[in-house]
């Protein structure tokens, strides 16, 4: 018998945007299972949503190792019997001037942030298919829709995810199972921490509601796409941006 919950697999769990997806996820009563390569932010992943009450699991993985991955979401699914939700949001960023970019940093920023997560969507798909429900809400960036100078690689993933994700929810729009991506403006994480300030003063001017955006601001976009609430959305790239990229 099938695992009463819902349940959600999100990739890079473990902190920012992804811990808050997690979170939010449990909150809504599914339960999630969380990977990503931290352990010990994963144990207290773990701790936190427990103690709110949540239903989770955590496991380390890296998804940039596709077998890996592949083998991770074929074990939810057989110890769980389901496997309803997928949030694809682990990814890196490798920043520099594509002139001076060296193979390497393009290949693991595709192979991190797009090609896991066309893995992830193979293996979970037909479960979704043989359920008839199933939502995939893949991670991309306002990188991926404009371009952003010092990104080559990382908007390349970001668009890449966008076109993989329409392309999934005209193949699988027929047996009810949805796709759309995420498009998240500048916001405050690990991910961000690192920019220079002339670089977020310079983002900020770019922003129309004047302020970057938090991890709950993606988290609740992402909760309403998993929900019942979005079941005539598919194919669609939600920006969660202040405006930015109106
Ligand atoms: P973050 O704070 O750097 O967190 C990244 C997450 O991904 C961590 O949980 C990390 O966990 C995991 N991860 C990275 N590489 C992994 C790998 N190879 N295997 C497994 N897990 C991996 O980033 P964030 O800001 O929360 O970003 C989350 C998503 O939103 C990313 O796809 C990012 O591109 C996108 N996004 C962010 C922003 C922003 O302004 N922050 C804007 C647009 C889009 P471990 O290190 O423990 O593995």
């Amino acid at each position: 018998m099938p695992t009463e919950k819902r349940v959600a697999y999100v990739t890079g769990g473990s902190r920012g945007i992804g811990e808050a997806i997690v979170h939010a996820l449990a909150a809504d009563g599914c339960h999630v299972v969380a990977v990503a390569r931290n352990k010990e932010k994963l144990d207290a992943l773990a701790k936190a949503v427990g103690e709110k009450g949540g239903s989770i699991e955590v496991a380390t993985l890296d998804i940039a190792d596709s077998a890996a991955l592949t083998a991770s979401i074929e074990q939810t699914i057989e110890k769980h019997g389901r496997l309803d939700i997928l949030v694809n949001n682990a990814g890196i960023t490798r920043d520099g001037l594509f002139m001076r970019m060296d193979d390497k940093d393009f290949d693991d920023v595709m192979n991190t942030n797009l090609r896991s997560a066309f893995v992830a969507c193979r293996a979970a798909a037909r479960i979704m298919i043989r359920a008839k429900w199933g939502r995939i809400i893949n991670i991309s960036s306002v990188s991926g829709l404009i371009g952003n100078a010092g990104q080559v690689n990382y908007a390349a993933s970001k668009a890449g995810v966008i076109g993989m994700t329409k392309s999934i929810a005209r193949e699988l729009a027929g047996k009810q199972v949805t796709a759309n991506c995420v498009a998240p403006g500048f916001i405050t994480t690990d991910m961000t921490d690192v920019l220079p300030q002339m670089v977020k003063d310079k983002v900020l001017e770019l922003i129309p509601l004047r302020r970057f955006g938090n991890v709950n601001d993606i988290a609740a976009a992402v909760a309403f796409l998993a929900s019942e609430k979005s079941s005539y959305i598919t194919g669609q790239v939600l920006a969660v941006d202040g405006g930015m990229t109106m």
